[in-house]
């Protein structure tokens, strides 16, 4: 019997990779998501061994992605996932919260087949755009069947990276994502995917069809307004994360108002600014720690773990656990 070659889904947001600019010199004046999915696959080389088809989900500039975005992907990836036609699924998605969507899929989606985000830096008009070798890369690793079993995975620049740990660390370059901490998850070489660490892919924990709790962030700064705190209470957040100085701290003028918040039933997670490493501090009874999740997977774990119900004396187990499963 012929094995017959991998079928790869690829589904389009938008975002830069999609971009257009008046001029090829131009790489920041574009219009993320101009140019539709068939015009992407067009500057892709003739794939003999993988086959593609390819859906527009939306063309959005990934700044305006919406929780209720990331729950309408989880709902198409979940089909595309169950579909026997499709072997491994690409999102395009905007590099802005790239981290963001893969996160919450992560944390929401079973798969039984590779998933992989991609995106890109340059717009798809400029000399030299990244996007059609982000692209054609993804697919090659969304096509090798060990991706499923690393979770939600990005490809970008050359290098894997899994959901957990991915980060856009610059605001232009083509290297623009990294892992800190863990490092990516592997790479990717003219077609050759090799893995730099062990498969892991734990259950997901949530449903992502449930309202999602709003959960806010704020970050500690020499000076900062006291009204800050209150600005998210009297907006109706359930959550709150902390983004303190170095291992969660929190300024002291600061620090009453956040335990208050905690006694009128606002759940206040503790992470860091720094970018990188675990918090957990001692005598921060009341509060979360973040554990090593940075804010922003804090915020979206805090706003599942809520809407899910989770009580709060077992939030900080979950924080743990997320962070170094
Ligand atoms: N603002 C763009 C977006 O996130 C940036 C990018 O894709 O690189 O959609």
């Amino acid at each position: 019997m012929t094995r017959r070659p991998p079928a790869v889904r690829i589904l389009a947001t938008g975002g830069t990779i999609a971009g257009a600019a008046p001029s090829p010199c131009d790489t920041s004046g574009y219009r993320a998501g101009a140019l539709p999915v068939d015009e992407l696959l067009a500057a892709l080389p003739a794939l003999d061994d993988i086959r593609l088809d390819a859906r527009q989900l939306a063309s959005l500039d990934s700044k305006d992605a919406l929780p209720g975005f990331w729950q309408m992907l989880a709902g198409e990836l979940a089909r595309a996932q169950a579909d026997p036609d499709v072997d491994g699924v690409v999102l395009t998605h905007g590099t802005d919260t790239l981290e963001e969507t893969a996160w919450f899929l992560h944390l929401t989606l079973a798969l039984a087949k590779p998933l992989v985000v991609t995106g890109a830096m340059r717009p798809a008009t400029a000399a030299s755009a990244d996007g059609p070798m982000n692209l054609l890369q993804a697919v090659q690793v969304a096509a090798c069947p060990q991706a499923a079993r690393h979770g939600v995975l990005a490809v970008l620049n050359g290098r894997i990276h899994r959901a957990r740990h991915l980060r856009k660390a610059h605001t232009h370059r083509v290297d623009a994502f990294d892992s800190p901490e863990a490092g990516p998850a592997g790479f990717i070489q003219d077609g050759y995917v090799g893995w730099l660490s062990p498969a892991h892919r734990p259950a997901p924990r949530f449903a992502p069809e449930t309202p999602l709790a709003p959960v806010d962030i704020l970050f500690d700064y020499p000076g900062i307004s006291t009204a800050m705190v209150d600005a998210v209470l009297r907006g109706g957040a359930r959550g709150l994360v902390w983004a303190g100085y170095g291992n969660g701290s929190i300024s002291d003028r600061i620090e009453p108002l956040l335990r208050e918040a905690g006694r009128q039933g606002l759940a206040v997670v503790l992470a860091t600014r720094t970018g990188a490493g675990r918090v957990g501090r001692p005598g921060t009874d009341g509060f979360i720690q973040a554990a090593g999740l940075d804010p922003y997977k804090a915020r979206i774990a805090l706003m599942l773990a809520l809407a899910a119900g989770i009580p709060p004396s077992d939030l900080q187990s979950l924080f743990d656990t997320l962070s170094y499963e």
